[in-house]
């Protein structure tokens, strides 16, 4: 059980400043911390992974003068903070020297965010120092939402992990790239682009979803497969698709995005289950990986599932996930 590596703050801290390697909680997920300016530690949190050295981590600051330490903040730049942070939202902004090469694989651009979640800030405050922190899974599955879905992806080889508690949003960052001609959604998530819109007063762009190697470069959280369950997702158009269907067996799983929907189902011998109540986007973006993780657990052939109807920007960002997490 997860207990047995949930450790106190002090234990975390410590391990933090000793150049280790920690699972803090985020209001997006859980994030595997390192110091990012410690290139061994931040070796070890890959390591730990299984991640590509050519896939660059978020680094994690208290507020815009933190991150005025590790990239260069210009003025634009400072506006988004003022208004977003601490908040979902990670800039990608041109780096300084101080910052490890391996902590951006190379890239001349770091990414940079300030998170709301009070554990995180107070390790924050008192390490006084930027995290470096992508999440808290392995290499191109699920990410991680509670400390038991941090155990359940590293194991034995998990680290202390602070509990936070089940994530408030349940979905990675939207990331904001600063350093082209137009600013540059890569990827979709819990601030959308109308809400960047509204607020810069101008249209900005978002990267194609593609497998391009220069784009894939720039952003490899772009690339196709992510987001995996061990068991494969046929991803849908539409829920009335997957009602199409007409002959299920015991091994079919079927994911719905409320309660509401099973009665409508004639779906037996196939298992349903939902990834909400009510089918309000939060609910299911708060529920998403930890749904798809008791999928697994259901071990089935196969999981069925539709995309949302995007009413909003967070469904659109749930609708990225699922169509990678679909994509093999
Ligand atoms: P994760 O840490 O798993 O939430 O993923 C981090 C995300 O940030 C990935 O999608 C990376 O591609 C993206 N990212 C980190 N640094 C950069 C950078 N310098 N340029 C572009 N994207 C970046
Ligand atoms: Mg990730």
């Amino acid at each position: 059980s997860a207990s047995l590596r949930e450790a106190s703050f002090t234990v975390c801290l410590d391990t933090l400043l000793g150049g280790g390697v920690v699972a803090l909680p985020t209001e997006t997920v859980y994030g595997l911390a390192c110091l990012a300016l410690d290139e061994q530690a931040v070796q070890k949190v890959f390591e730990l992974k299984g991640r590509p050295p050519t896939n660059p981590l978020i680094v994690h600051v208290l507020d815009s003068h933190q991150a005025e330490q590790v990239a260069r903040v210009n003025s634009f730049a400072k506006l988004l903070c003022q208004k977003f942070w601490p908040g979902p939202l990670t800039l990608i902004l041109p780096k300084r020297q101080m910052i490890p090469d391996r902590v951006t694989a190379g890239l001349d651009t770091v990414a940079v965010r300030s998170p709301s979640h009070p554990l995180f800030r107070k390790v924050l405050r008192e390490a006084g120092q930027p995290i470096a922190a992508p999440s808290a899974n392995l290499f191109s599955m699920v990410s991680s939402t509670t400390p038991q879905e941090v155990f359940d992806s590293f194991g034995e080889a998990c680290p202390p992990i602070l509990d936070g508690g089940k994530c408030n949003i349940g979905l990675e960052s939207t990331v904001l790239d600063l350093t082209s001609d137009t600013p540059s959604i890569l990827r979709p998530g819990p601030i959308s682009k109308e809400e960047l819109e509204e607020f810069l007063g101008f249209e900005i762009s978002t990267s194609k979803k593609t497998t391009d190697s220069s784009v894939a470069r720039k952003s490899p959280g772009l690339s196709a497969k992510h987001y995996s369950t061990e068991t494969p997702i046929r991803l849908y158009e539409n829920i009335y698709a997957i009602q199409q269907i007409e002959r299920w067996t015991a091994d079919d799983l079927i994911i719905l995005p409320c309660k509401d929907l099973i009665a409508g189902f004639d779906s037996a011998p196939a298992t349903i289950i939902t990834f909400s109540a009510t089918g309000n986007t939060r609910e299911i973006a708060h529920n998403l990986y930890a749904t798809l993780k008791k999928a697994d657990q259901l071990e089935k052939k196969l999981i069925h599932l539709a995309l949302l109807e995007e009413t909003d920007g967070l469904a659109g960002a749930v609708n990225d996930r699922l169509t990678r997490a679909s994509s093999s």
